[in-house]
């Protein structure tokens, strides 16, 4: 069921995406050669704590960790290990959700780890700029379609593809809501979006083939050639002025 909130239920709710949105500007600061991808957990989990939040990650489906940390060809859940030590070139994509006073924030974002290929710059700015083009599509009385339709768009005209198995979704009093939010799709079909709908958009970008594989641990998702995948995420509120992105740290 599609959830709307009201106007104080989404001043809440801005509350739990600011934490979420601070939390992974922490996490990114962090990013470096020679750091662990558990280290940069600890740093995100004490700053939820820290602010009377939970992490909304941490024992979700039995995840073990309260960010999801996925380093080059994988696209997302990856899980934060002491031995994953990130090393210069790495990108590194970063999943935080922070739940505080009922409500859940989402976002990610993908870090370079000291100087990066061009490559994987274009793949970053892409996946970037994607997620923009979807949210200006989050519009009342717009569809779900119009969402993925322009996600896919920006990014299949950059000879990337877009990830089918994972998609965006509603969020709020849970961290996944209906409706599902694809990052591919037919303007003008699927769900009508309506204010005070809050949804999470999220393009997982591959430089190569879209098609993902999930390893032996049941969590981490790679692309199936091992090619580099990126992933940009905001919560954005519907509003009758347009679409309202949550998670900004400000
Ligand atoms: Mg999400």
């Amino acid at each position: 069921m599609v959830s709307i909130k009201t106007a104080r239920e989404l001043s809440l709710m801005k509350d739990a995406c600011r934490i979420s949105a601070e939390a992974l500007r922490a996490a990114g600061e962090a990013v470096k050669p020679g750091i662990s991808t558990y280290e940069i957990d600890t740093i995100v989990r004490k700053y939820i704590e820290k602010q009377g939040a939970k992490p909304s990650f941490l024992g979700y489906g039995g995840f073990p960790a309260s960010a999801c940390i996925s380093v080059n060809s994988v696209v997302i859940h990856g899980i934060p290990a002491k031995t994953a030590v990130l090393k210069e070139g790495d990108i590194v994509s970063i999943d935080v959700g922070a739940y505080y006073r009922g409500f859940h924030g989402d976002n990610a974002y993908t870090f370079p780890c000291g100087k990066i290929s061009e490559n994987a710059q274009r793949l970053l700015n892409a996946t970037k700029e994607s997620l923009y083009e979807g949210i200006k599509q989050a519009q009342a009385q717009n569809r779900i379609g119009d969402i993925g339709s322009a996600v896919q768009e920006y990014v299949e005209a950059r000879s990337y593809s877009v990830v089918r198995n994972y998609t965006g979704h509603g969020v709020g009093a849970k961290l996944h809501e209906d409706p599902s939010v694809p990052n591919y799709g037919t303007r003008g079909r699927g769900f009508k979006l309506l204010p005070g709908m809050t949804i999470a958009i999220e393009p997982m970008v591959n430089e190569g083939t879209h098609y993902t594989r999930v390893l032996g641990d049941k969590w981490t998702v790679v692309t199936l050639d091992g090619k580099l995948s990126a992933h940009f995420e905001h919560t954005v509120a519907i509003t009758p002025d347009g679409p309202r992105i949550l998670t900004l740290c400000e």
